[in-house]
């Protein structure tokens, strides 16, 4: 066998589908960690380029504090020494201490820092001292003895090295019971290289914050003078509340002390965008975040409609390969575009051999090649096919030829255009088959059903021959007799006695012969009959059992009525079946009116045929309802010797003829059956019978 099994052919392109749908599966599974690991990632760095900002911002108030500090620092030098300078300015005159003191007390008057300014002598002995104008003295508390042992060192150091000396910080204490840190500058005073003296200036240290600093720095810090330990000597400036504590110190180192400057800085609360970086990164980091946002969206419908599209593809496939029916498109040249695996295991070609192929096909019949070729130019040249389909013969790859129906339709594009033919094809060699036996069968029970009705037939004719046989015989017993003593007459007698003789002869083979041609199978063509010659065909035999049966028959045939087409004997079975039944279903004692009307007439035709009708009525007992919708099937009887084919035979043969069959029920009583037969062309009318 050659037939190669196309399911071979048609497992690679479905495994290698199944194997991308796991595939896909398995990365749709493994892309879950990947996202979480990538807006993580996307999240962290988020997060520490917003904390990077807050500490670059940090950074930058601390270095401005750093700056302001160091800033802060310089000032206070610069107007120490210019101090300093001042008091040089007054001193290099060599001033009495008539010009010294009122220039002092200018000085004293211009500087609230400075508490007192002593003149005193290379002894330390105080020869003049001016408290601050602008203040209560703030030597009357402490006497000025206790204090002195600070400025002492001071004054030595300054001595050493000729020039300005500042002492450490030192408490006072004051009557308000408050105090103040102090700090003294010791000026020595020389005249020629030679000592004269000392000018002493006694410094508030929280003074000294408020008016060198305060104004420039103690808006938004806290400024203050500490000890090495980070004890307070003094403090100015406001503090505001505020989150961040930021903190800058740097020694203010001057000659014979040193300090501490401190600034602490509260910066409040930073801002949700505290500047424009962060307010950046953060706007930059929602726009990131909403981006990721929308392409997870995005990649999740994505993934649906991909789903999605699997699923409608391998319903398809499924649906393909489900599929009996061959399915094979064209393109607009007659190129095979796709075949479905029941097309290939019908023509037992694989795919791979029919794609792409045009004329001739490996499945024609080359025998019918150019008939084909002839077809498919026809198809392409645009002309739509039969919408029923048409049949046509393929050949399989073996040799073996089968019918197949093709039904072809415009394959259309989605936007509308016809790329090809597309043809759905059904092997129908079965149901040739089938219907070959059904013809078979058919014949057969038609063989049968004429011979039942001849044994019925057989015992009509016992009963019908015995009256012309008796009848001959009493003419032939008579005949006899008068030729014995025959008489003048007598030879005119038998004549008549011999001619009755040969009448009921002839009327018993008529019936005979009635019953032969019944019998005999004719021919089954159709031929052009008269409706009158078939109901004088079966006119003798319907006789025989009418008068059996004490019916009357009526026979009318409508004038000018075109002949019918049809199997002569089949039909004049119909009608001997029908008047039959009719005849039995009026024999009973009660039907008074036993009267068969059997009446041929034109049906309703139209332009392309003509029909005949033809009813058979009775008025007998009528049919049930009960059993109205099974009168039809085959073996289905009321009567005892009955065979119940007559009327599933009749149908048939009507319906092969084109024609259909059915009953009523006749007024008053019985019963009415109808069927139409085609007519022959109205040309064929003349000549045609009337009753
Ligand atoms: P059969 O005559 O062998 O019974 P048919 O197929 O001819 O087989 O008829 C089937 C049945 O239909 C009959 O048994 C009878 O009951 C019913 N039938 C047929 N024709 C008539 C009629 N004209 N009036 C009443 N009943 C009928």
């Amino acid at each position: 066998m050659s037939r190669t099994h196309p399911h071979t052919e048609r497992k690679n392109p479905w495994t290698r589908w199944q194997d991308q749908r796991r595939q896909a599966g398995a990365w749709g599974s493994a892309r879950l960690p990947l996202w979480i690991a990538l807006i993580a990632l996307v999240l962290s760095v988020l997060v520490t380029l917003v904390w990077l900002a807050g500490r670059y911002e940090a950074s930058q108030v601390q270095s401005e504090l750093e700056r302001d500090t160091a800033d802060a620092i310089h000032g206070l030098r610069t107007s120490l020494s210019r101090d300093v300078q001042s008091l040089q300015g007054i001193l290099s005159s060599q001033p009495s201490t008539d010009v010294w003191q009122p220039q002092v007390l200018g000085l004293l008057g211009q500087r609230r820092e400075w508490l007192r300014v002593e003149w005193r002598d290379t002894q330390m002995l105080l020869k003049v001292a001016i408290d601050s104008p602008l203040r209560a003295p703030v030597f009357d508390r402490t006497p000025r003895s206790e204090t002195i042992g600070e400025v002492l060192q001071s004054c030595q150091r300054a001595k050493r090295s000729n020039s300005p000396a500042y002492s450490g910080s030192y408490y006072l204490p004051q009557y308000d019971g408050l105090g103040m840190e102090v700090m003294e500058l010791c000026l020595p005073m020389t005249h020629g290289g030679a000592l004269q003296g000392y000018t002493l200036v006694t410094y508030s240290l929280q003074e000294l914050l408020t008016e060198r600093l305060l104004a420039t720095y103690g808006r938004r810090n806290e400024i203050s003078f500490t000890e090495a330990d980070g004890t307070r000597l003094a403090m100015v400036g406001s503090q505001r509340r505020g989150q961040r504590l930021f903190k800058a110190q740097q020694l203010l180192d001057l000659p014979g002390t040193t300090m501490v400057l401190r600034m602490d800085g509260r910066r409040g609360a930073p801002d949700l965008f505290p500047n424009l970086l962060t307010a950046l990164v953060t706007a930059m980091s929602i726009a990131l975040i909403s981006v990721v946002a929308m392409l997870i969206k995005d990649s999740r419908r994505r993934l649906k409609a991909e789903q999605e599209l699997a699923d409608a593809l391998a319903f398809r496939k499924a649906m393909e390969d489900s599929l009996v029916t061959g399915l094979r498109a064209r393109d607009l040249h007659g190129h095979i575009t796709y075949v479905n695996p029941a097309f290939c295991e019908m023509v037992g070609f694989n795919a791979r051999e029919l794609m792409g192929r045009s004329a001739p096909m490996p499945y024609w019949p080359p025998e019918m090649v150019g008939e084909y070729q002839q077809r498919q130019a026809i198809r392409l040249a645009g002309n739509a096919p039969p919408r029923e389909g048409y049949e046509s013969v393929f050949m399989r790859k073996d040799g073996t030829r089968f019918p197949v129906l093709i039904i072809e339709a415009p394959l259309i594009s989605t936007m509308g255009q016809q790329t090809g033919w597309m043809s759905a094809i059904l092997d129908i060699s079965e149901q040739r088959r089938v219907e070959e036996m059904s013809r078979a069968s058919q014949d057969r029970l038609q063989a049968t059903a004429r011979l039942a009705t001849v044994g019925e037939m057989a015992s009509l004719l016992s009963h019908e021959l015995n009256q012309p046989l008796a009848a001959i015989a009493s003419y032939a017993n008579g005949s006899l007799n008068l030729l014995r003593e025959p008489a003048p007459d007598t030879l005119g007698d038998v004549q008549m006695a011999l001619r009755r003789i040969a009448d009921q002869a002839g009327r018993a083979g008529r019936v005979i012969n009635s019953v032969h041609d019944f019998v005999r199978r004719r021919d089954q063509a159709r031929e052009s009959v008269p409706a009158q010659a078939l109901l004088d065909a079966i006119g003798p035999l319907v006789n025989l059992q009418a008068r059996k049966l004490h019916v009357q028959v009526h026979m009318r045939v409508d004038p000018r009525l075109p002949q019918a087409l049809c199997d002569r004997t089949m039909v004049e079975q119909i009608l001997l079946n029908l008047a039959r039944n009719g005849m039995q279903a009026m024999d009973h004692p009660d039907c008074k009116d036993r009267v068969l009307v059997i009446h041929v007439k034109r049906a309703a035709s139209n332009a392309q045929q003509s029909w005949l009708e033809f009813v058979v009525a009775d008025q007998g007992s009528g049919i049930d309802p009960s059993v109205a919708d099974q009168l039809f099937t085959p073996f289905f009887t009321t009567k005892a010797e009955g065979m119940g084919l007559g009327l599933s035979l009749c149908r048939t043969v009507v319906e092969q003829h084109g024609g259909h069959m059915g009953f009523e029920a006749n007024s008053p009583c019985g019963t009415l059956f109808r069927f139409t037969l085609p007519a022959t062309s109205l040309g064929h009318t003349l000549g045609s019978h009337t009753a």
